[in-house]
């Protein structure tokens, strides 16, 4: 068969040849030379590699190099869009078919594919299967699928979407083409779902390492939220960041505390109207908003790819959405951060609403079963003092090699230990006792926070707390820090949490032995010093005339906006820190510039080049 040939024979500088042309890119990251050879040769895949390792060129090369149509099946429109006005950026000839574009924009496209006019064609789940879709795409004999994000496909997924399920008919249908998933989710139950949901043929499994190195990690006890959040947006001054927070509510009461902190920041939830979100996200993707509030709900459809951080608020409700969530971090390659403030109290809510959104499903046990694992296993990688590079590895089946990766709170050194940890419990512990004493229901952790910070509350006053020999120990610490020590307390069970409606606090036999000195306890709080920036963040940096990239992106932003498009359409961050890095003058060494292919020189290239010759002689003259 000739199309075996081609996906063994092509070779590598050939291969490379078509990725310098239209991408400026002069080398193949892990992997992608082996997905695209499985393409090229037909041989059913599952490529798994992290969110920014650059899945997407895997399945854009083929079908330049072997001159045919392959259809890529994405679930959101967004993408598609996003994906569809790079490409052509890139001189690169694809096409996306949804309910977005009028029934008139359909059949130009349909028309266009049956002519072989384009070499991608991008298509919802939904619509692969309709019977108008199947007919052009039997026409023009289509030899390989690609399924982004086919995690959606398993259960096991973080977000299953029914509709993937149907593309196991895909394999029935086409019976000579190939079949490619790709997905940035590891663990190996999905893998193996994937390949069984889709049918595929003995499939080449590629996994890539899922360490992203250009991340750092910081995992922080949660005491003042808005306040720390915003301390970690000061940060990343006119860069891109993303707050997840747990409820809609969360998002607006954050956007709101940001904007008072002088913040200029927007919510995103599914709650808000059309009209808005797509406004958020736009501007957004544009770089005229830096800062989203958003749920899980802003998610897939961002493919801002210099988001140079990513707060959670509260802690996600399993590593996978941890993973998938600081994904969206720094998809660039260049450095990012990914802050997660933590308190216990996340986990509880979390299983009330587990428990809440099991109860009306068909298997309530089973799948309460999984959630209520996975939640365990995010709360440890919160509450161990790991690398966290290392701990997200394991998680994922891999190794860690590097013995201190430089870029976590905890290889960084900046977990500070509360002093005299072991007296602080036996503060509180003490003081849970005493109120406790001669109640017949308890008090939950407001109260008992209340009391040993000495609080003048009237419930305080209305049980006689304040004359409790316990009241106000801890009148030094702040309430939220105390608040944030009692849940530490809890997460260690070393104080126990009754699981109703009101819970209560109550001892244990841990508690006790703390109680008697037998025990040692280790509490954490947030460091007060500011934190030191990474090696990677100043290598990135390195020979940056950092004025220059700010007028670059000036530049960015209003090519952007004429185009309607998102500013990683024009050029990546990357290749603006190359621009203000070599400060080419001549289109010939623009040309050179990292990311530049040939359709970006001649479209975008001689203004970029004046631009940066009109900086340079401005800056001689001023020297
Ligand atoms: P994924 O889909 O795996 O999250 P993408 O395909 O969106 O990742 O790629 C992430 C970024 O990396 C994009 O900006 C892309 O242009 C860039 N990229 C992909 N392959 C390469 C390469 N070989 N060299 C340099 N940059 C690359």
């Amino acid at each position: 068969m000739e199309t075996v040939r081609i996906g063994q024979s092509v070779s590598r500088d050939r291969m490379l040849s078509f990725v310098e042309q239209y991408w400026g890119f002069d080398r193949f990251r892990p992997l992608q030379e082996e997905a695209i050879r499985a393409v090229l040769s037909h041989q059913d895949s599952v490529v798994v590699l992290p969110t920014g390792g650059g899945k997407s060129l895997c399945y854009q090369v083929p079908p330049v190099l072997a001159e045919r149509t392959d259809v890529v099946v994405s679930p959101l429109i967004s993408l598609m869009k996003d994906q569809v006005d790079g490409l052509q950026a890139c001189g690169y000839p694809a096409v996306a078919l949804h309910t977005g574009m009028t029934s008139a924009e359909r059949d130009e496209a349909g028309r266009g594919i049956l002519a072989g006019k384009y070499r991608l064609v991008f298509v919802s789940p939904e619509r692969i299967l309709t019977p108008g879709f199947m007919n052009i795409i039997q026409q023009v004999d289509v030899r390989a699928f690609a399924i982004d994000e086919a995690h959606c496909i398993s259960h096991w997924g973080h977000d299953f979407r029914p509709e993937y399920r149907r593309l196991a008919t895909l394999k029935e249908r086409f019976p000579s083409a190939s079949v490619h998933a790709y997905t940035a989710t590891a663990t190996e139950r999905v893998r193996g779902d994937i390949a069984e949901q889709l049918d595929l043929n003995d499939p080449e499994m590629l996994v890539g390492d899922f360490d992203r190195s250009n991340l750092v990690y910081r995992v922080i006890p949660r005491v003042d939220v808005h306040g720390q959040v915003a301390d970690v947006i000061r940060r990343h001054e006119r860069e891109g960041v993303i707050v997840y927070c747990l409820s809609r509510k969360d998002t607006e009461s954050m956007a709101q505390a940001l904007r008072e902190a002088g913040i200029v920041a927007e919510p995103y939830h599914a709650g808000l109207d059309t009209e808005q979100r797509r406004r958020t996200q736009d501007a957004f993707a544009e770089e005229s908003l830096d800062v989203v509030a958003a749920t899980v709900a802003f998610g897939m459809g961002i493919d801002r790819s210099n988001v140079r951080c990513v707060v959670h608020a509260t802690m996600p409700k399993s590593v996978e959405h941890y993973q998938q969530e600081t994904g969206r971090a720094g998809r660039d390659g260049l450095e990012a951060e990914c802050v997660l403030l933590y308190s216990a109290a996340d986990v509880m809510r979390w299983e009330s609403l587990v428990r809440r959104s099991t109860e009306e499903s068909a298997d309530p046990e089973e799948l309460l079963k999984a959630a209520m694992h996975l939640l365990e296993q995010m709360r440890l990688f919160c509450t161990r003092v790991q690398c966290r590079h290392r701990a997200l590895a394991e998680y994922f089946g891999q190794t860690y090699l590097t013995d201190n990766c430089a870029a976590c709170d905890v290889c960084l050194d900046e977990v500070e230990g509360v002093e005299d940890a072991t007296v602080t419990a036996q503060k509180i512990i003490s003081c849970v006792a005493r109120i406790n004493r001669g109640s017949d229901f308890g008090f939950g952790v407001g109260h008992a926070v209340d009391v040993v910070t000495g609080a003048n509350t009237e419930q305080i006053r209305r049980h006689s707390h304040d004359g409790l020999s316990t009241y106000g120990l801890l009148s030094d610490m702040p309430r939220k820090t105390v608040t944030n020590l009692v849940y530490q307390l809890i997460d260690l069970g070393l104080l126990e949490r009754s699981a109703d409606d009101r819970p209560v606090l109550g001892l244990n036999d841990s508690s006790w032995e703390v109680m008697r000195g037998n025990r040692q306890v280790k509490l954490f709080k947030p460091k007060a010093k500011p934190v030191a920036k990474t090696r990677a963040a100043i290598e990135s940096w390195e020979g940056v005339d950092r004025s220059l990239f700010e007028h670059l992106r000036g530049v960015r932003l209003e090519l952007a906006r004429e185009r309607g498009a998102p500013a990683f359409v024009i050029f990546s961050d990357a290749t603006l820190r190359d621009m203000a890095r070599e400060r080419p003058t001549t289109l010939e060494v623009f040309r050179r510039v990292h990311g530049v292919g040939d359709a970006k020189l001649s479209r975008f290239g001689k203004r970029f080049v004046s631009e940066i010759k009109h900086y340079c002689d401005k800056d001689e003259g001023g020297r």
